[in-house]
């Protein structure tokens, strides 16, 4: 449906000075792509729906796809929290929101139990997209949590409470994780009801993939039976290569249901962004990363719809 359309659909007439060379083509696919895109509406479903961006590898995309997903939603009218799980605070850094050693953060909810609320900013690129910040103090919360009660819970918790006390809650909770299966990711595979696995179309991609889904399968069975992997995203992809396509076939054959239709180009935008302290959506919104994530954004909504249908006509 929102696959990287090919040449022959797209109407290059318009850009005749650059004739019929593949920047055209590209270009007159993209103008199409954003039409597409803006004569689109999505229904929001007006329940929360929290979910966790993980894989142990790292360096996939996780912090990227987390911003700009979340930007993305917040873009089609969607409310947005993210939650900064990781001690590297990219995800705060890249939705512009303070993070420095004194702000509160989600350190200080973990250990010392104050409220989201206290911590959570909004962010300067939408109303409707806020944050609770991580800061270096988190790096500690992992041995910290080890001596604490209900150690695997206290983000669940949390959540629980900020989401019972807001007017409006948010129709989505993003949570980005480090790279690695310690106590903060386990706090967000409990407090998640989807996992949303972002894989980097290149080499060793498949990699670890199969000990996540062990790990997630373990968190489901002792600690949040809730717990699902929902979607799948291919990042990084370069329709050039045939390795990339040959990755993106494996996966879809492995795991159709997941995966997304729409692909996240490898594109300078999306990385130059963040170093601006934006989401590409920001940054340059018109630009072919901005395109995919926002394609991606609405095919999550429509899938999740289109489950909620199914589930309907089945107990009807
Ligand atoms: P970590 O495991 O360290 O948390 P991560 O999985 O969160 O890493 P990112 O930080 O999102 O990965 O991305 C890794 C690098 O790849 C970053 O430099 C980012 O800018 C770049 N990158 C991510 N997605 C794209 C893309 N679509 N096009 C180009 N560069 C990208
Ligand atoms: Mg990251």
């Amino acid at each position: 449906m929102f696959h990287v359309k090919q040449a022959e659909d797209s109407d290059t007439t318009t850009l005749s000075p650059l004739g019929d060379s593949p920047i055209a083509r590209e270009l007159a696919d993209l103008t199409a792509r954003r039409k597409a895109l803006d004569e689109k509406t999505v229904t929001l479903t007006g329940r929360t729906r929290i979910i966790t961006i993980s894989n142990q590898k790292g360096g996939v995309g996780k912090t990227t796809t987390a911003v700009n997903i979340a930007a993305a939603l917040a873009s089609v009218g969607a409310r947005v929290l993210v939650i900064d799980m990781d001690p590297q605070g990219n995800a705060s850094t890249a939705l512009g929101i303070p993070h420095s050693a004194d702000v509160p953060s989600v350190y200080d909810v973990l250990i010392d139990e104050l409220p989201l609320a206290s911590i959570i900013q909004t962010s300067p690129e939408s109303e409707l997209l806020e944050c609770a910040p991580s800061t270096i103090h988190l790096a500690g919360a992992e041995i910290e949590l080890v001596s604490q009660v209900a150690r695997e819970h206290r983000l669940r918790t949390a959540l629980e409470v900020h989401l019972e006390s807001v007017a409006i809650k948010p129709d989505f909770v993003i949570i980005d994780c480090p790279p690695s299966l310690g106590l903060l990711t386990i706090n967000a595979f409990t407090a998640a009801h989807e996992v949303m696995i972002p894989i980097q179309t290149e080499y060793y991609a498949l990699e670890g993939l199969s000990q996540l889904l062990g790990n997630v399968g373990m968190i489901q069975k002792h600690l949040n039976p809730r717990l699902h992997v929902s979607t799948i995203i291919l990042t990084m992809y370069d329709g050039r290569t045939r390795l990339a396509q040959q990755v993106a076939e494996e996966v879809r054959t492995h795991f159709s249901a997941q995966v997304l239709e729409t692909v996240i180009p490898r594109s300078v935008r999306v990385s130059e962004a963040p170093s601006f302290g934006q989401t590409v959506i920001a940054y340059d919104g018109q630009s072919a990363g901005a395109i995919a994530y926002r394609e991606a954004a609405v095919e999550m909504i429509q899938r999740d719809a289109a489950k909620a249908d199914a589930v309907k006509e089945g107990d009807a």
